[in-house]
């Protein structure tokens, strides 16, 4: 079976990437599972787009290997697109995801309707041996949620309210989550473009 190395340590991240591409006859590695955890990235892109590409070519270059790589995160408009970029890191790493949840429902305590719009973005790089780099995004909008909801997903999920849907991407069963998700969006863009390649 073809194995291709996605550039994250992050299991939630590999899990859901795993289920989107599935039955696709490809083995989706992470770093941990390739070996490879030793590499140091460092993230210092303005946009998800430079840190996925970043992390896929610091990884492509250390194995000469075609080397798949997400960034993604939480826009929020009312606090001017926070956390953004540094969703992993908004108010450390190890914080749990509980306590930056209902940080973020506290400080949108005014806001109403519209003022509490939100979206998940997702960039998918991929970088081949030599450097030549593709990339694809994808975007799911939707609303701060006024308590967290769930227990699918991971992360910001308990608060992100699809309007559309009445509930929480925690509320949302993987398979309908990936449907509709920033991650299944940018990734699906992105397998059809390699296919279209005849990379896979
Ligand atoms: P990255 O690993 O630097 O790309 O940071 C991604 C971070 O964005 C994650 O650790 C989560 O905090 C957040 N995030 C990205 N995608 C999702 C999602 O699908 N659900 C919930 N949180 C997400």
């Amino acid at each position: 079976m073809k194995k291709i190395i996605v550039a994250t340590c992050n299991k939630d991240k590999i899990k859901e990437i795993r289920e989107i591409l599935a039955g696709d006859g490809i083995e989706y590695l992470s770093l941990e599972d390739a070996g490879l955890r030793g590499i140091n990235i460092i993230e210092n892109g303005s946009t998800f787009e430079e840190n996925a590409i970043i992390k896929a070519k610091t990884v492509s270059e250390a194995t000469g290997l075609m080397v798949l790589a997400d960034d993604s995160g939480l826009e929020v408009d009312y606090l001017k697109g926070a956390p953004g970029i540094y969703s992993a890191r908004y108010m450390g790493e190890d914080t749990p995801y509980t306590i930056k949840n209902n940080y973020i429902i506290e400080q949108l305590k005014d806001a109403e309707g519209d003022e509490r719009s939100a979206r998940f973005v997702c960039a998918i790089a991929c970088v081949f041996p030599g450097g030549r780099v593709i990339t694809t995004e994808g975007k799911v909008e939707g609303l701060i949620a006024y308590e967290e909801k769930g227990e699918y997903g991971f992360g910001y999920d308990p608060v992100f309210y699809l309007p559309e849907k009445g509930c929480t991407t925690a509320q949302l069963k993987p398979e309908e989550k990936n449907l509709l998700s920033h991650r299944g969006r940018a990734l699906r863009a992105m397998h059809k473009k390699l296919t279209e390649e005849r990379i896979l």
